[in-house]
C-alpha cells in the first residue's frame, strides 16, 4: 500500500511541497523494491546480485540529490537542506514510513550525529579532512562513548582516558556499541583529559577527540551479537596508546559533555520521527490485513477486539508525532529550554511505536513475524530504542527533576511554552 500524504493546510507550501516529493519518491521508488534493498546478504548469492541492489540504493540516492531532498539535517554550505527542526520533523515522518529510507536521504546514525558536531566543533581542516567526505559518502563514522564497565547511563562515569605527550593525544580504554564500527573510517571517541600519571576521577574534563580507525592501538575487538543474531556493526573496541594529533580534538577540553548532549539531543528526536513514519506504515500494514483477513466467519475489522487495536493505535500515533512536532518546535527556540520535551518524546514515542507494532504483528498471526513484512524488524527496533540514547528511566528521572525544580521556584510548569 502507498503511503497517504497530501498536503497539510496549517503549514506553509515549502514544507507541503518537500513532503509531497518526499513522499513520491518513497511511493514510487523505495516501497516496490524495500526487500531487496535491504536483503541481507544470503549465503550464496552472487556478486552481481549484489552489484545490483548497490547500484539501485545508489540510483535512488542520486534521485533524492537531485530533487533537492538530500541531508535534511545540515546547513546548505554543507550540501544539505537546511531544515529547522519543526520542518525535518514534518519532512522525516514521511521518509521513515520505508524501512531503511533515512539513509538513502543522507540522515543516518551515528553519521548524521558526527556531522552536526563537527558542523558546530570542527575546525576547517577537521571539517575538510572528515565532514566533507563523511556528508559526500566516501568516509564512514562511528560515536565511541559508551564502556562495557561503566554504566552508560551516566556518561560522567566513563574511564577512558585521553593524555597529552609530545603533540599528541594518547588514549587508552575499552568501549562497545560503537554502532556502524565495522566500517567506519574515523571514531569521535569521548575520553576523560587527563594529565600524565593523574588517576581517572569523575570531575575530569571530558573531550571527544577523532580517531581514524586505521590508527596504531585501536582494535575492533568483534561486531557484538545481538537479537539472536550472531554479529552486528556495534561493535567492541579497545584504544590501547592510541596516539593522535592534538589537533584532532574537537573543540576545547571540557566541552565533551556539552558535545555529547548537542549531539543526542539531536540524535533522540531523529529517532523519534522516525519512529513516528514506521509506526504509520505499521498502522496502515494492520488495518489493510484487519480489512482483508477472514477468520471464524468474518472480516477481523468487524471483531470489537480489533477496533480496540485500530483505536488504541491511532491514539499512540498521533499522541506521538504531535509531542514529537511539539519538541522540533521547541529545539529551533533553543536545546536547553526543550530538555524536558526531548526526553519526554524519548520516553513516550518509543514505547508507542512498541505498542502498535505489536498490534499489527498480532493482527498479522504468523505472518507478522516473518521476514515478508518488516514489523519483526520493527519490534525489534522499538525495543531497542527504549535503551539506546539513554534508557527510559534516566529520561523520567530527568523530567521530574525539571519539573520539580520549576515548582520548587515558586512556578507552575507552563503547558503552553
Ligand atoms: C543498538 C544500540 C546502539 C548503540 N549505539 C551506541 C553508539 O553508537 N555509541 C555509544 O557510545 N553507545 C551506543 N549505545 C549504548 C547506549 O547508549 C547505552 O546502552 C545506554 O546509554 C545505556 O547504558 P548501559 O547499556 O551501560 O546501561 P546501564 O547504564 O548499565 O543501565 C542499565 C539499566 O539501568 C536502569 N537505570 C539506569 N539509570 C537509572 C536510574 N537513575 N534509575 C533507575 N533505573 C536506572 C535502566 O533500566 C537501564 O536500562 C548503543 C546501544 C544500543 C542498544
Amino acid at each position: 500500500m502507498a503511503m497517504n500524504c497530501k498536503p497539510i493546510p496549517t503549514i506553509d507550501e515549502r514544507i507541503n511541497d518537500i513532503r509531497m516529493r518526499t513522499a513520491e519518491i518513497v511511493n514510487e521508488d523505495i516501497l516496490p523494491n524495500e526487500l531487496r534493498l535491504w536483503a541481507t546478504r544470503q549465503e550464496g548469492e552472487s556478486m552481481e546480485h549484489r552489484r545490483e541492489v548497490l547500484a539501485l540504493r545508489a540510483e535512488i540516492r542520486e534521485k533524492v540529490k537531485k530533487a533537492g531532498l538530500w541531508a535534511p539535517h545540515l546547513p546548505k554550505e554543507y550540501g544539505g537542506m537546511g531544515l529547522d527542526f519543526l520542518a525535518h520533523a514534518y519532512m522525516n515522518e514521511v521518509l521513515a514510513y520505508a524501512v531503511g529510507a533515512a539513509s538513502l536521504f543522507g540522515v543516518v546514525a551515528p553519521n548524521s550525529g558526527n556531522q552536526s558536531i563537527l558542523v558546530k566543533y570542527g575546525t576547517e581542516e577537521q571539517k575538510e579532512r572528515f565532514l566533507l567526505p563523511l556528508i559526500d559518502g566516501t568516509m564512514e563514522s562511528g560515536f565511541s562513548m559508551t564502556e562495557p564497565h561503566n554504566p552508560g547511563s551516566d556518561p560522567r562515569s566513563l574511564t577512558t582516558t585521553a593524555v597529552r605527550d609530545d603533540g599528541q593525544w594518547v588514549i587508552n580504554g575499552h568501549k562497545w556499541f560503537t554502532s556502524n564500527g565495522i566500517d567506519a573510517d574515523f571514531f569521535i571517541v569521548m575520553c576523560r583529559a587527563l594529565d600524565e600519571g593523574a588517576r581517572p576521577a569523575k570531575g575530569d574534563p571530558m573531550v571527544q577527540i577523532i580517531v581514524p580507525t586505521a590508527t596504531r592501538g585501536v582494535e575492533i575487538v568483534r561486531g557484538i551479537g545481538i537479537w539472536g543474531r550472531r554479529e552486528s556493526d556495534h561493535c567492541e573496541v579497545r584504544y590501547s596508546d592510541v596516539r593522535v594529533p592534538l589537533e584532532n580534538m574537537l573543540g576545547h577540553v571540557g566541552d565533551g559533555h556539552q558535545a555529547a548532549q548537542d549531539r543526542l539531543g539531536a540524535g533522540r528526536i531523529y529517532h523519534c520521527m522516525n519512529s513516528v513514519g514506521q509506526m504509520w506504515r505499521a498502522f496502515d500494514l494492520m488495518v489493510e490485513r484487519a480489512r482483508s483477513r477472514e477468520v471464524h466467519g468474518g472480516l477481523l475489522k468487524d471483531k470489537q477486539f480489533i477496533q480496540g487495536f485500530i483505536a488504541d493505535s491511532y491514539m499512540d500515533i498521533q499522541a506521538s508525532r504531535l509531542m514529537t512536532l511539539h519538541a522540533a518546535e521547541k529545539i529551533d527556540q533553543g536545546l536547553q529550554g526543550a530538555r524536558t520535551d526531548i526526553s519526554a518524546i524519548k520516553v513516550f514515542v518509543p514505547n508507542a511505536y512498541s505498542r502498535v507494532v505489536d498490534r499489527a504483528i498480532q493482527v498479522w498471526g504468523a505472518a507478522g513475524i516473518s521476514n515478508d513484512l518488516p514489523l519483526a524488524q520493527m519490534y525489534l527496533g522499538a525495543r531497542t530504542l527504549r535503551i539506546a540514547d539513554g534508557p527510559d528511566e534516566v529520561h523520567r528521572v530527568l523530567i521530574a527533576k525539571n519539573v520539580l525544580g520549576q515548582y520548587s521556584k515558586g512556578e507552575g510548569w507552563d503547558f503552553g511554552n
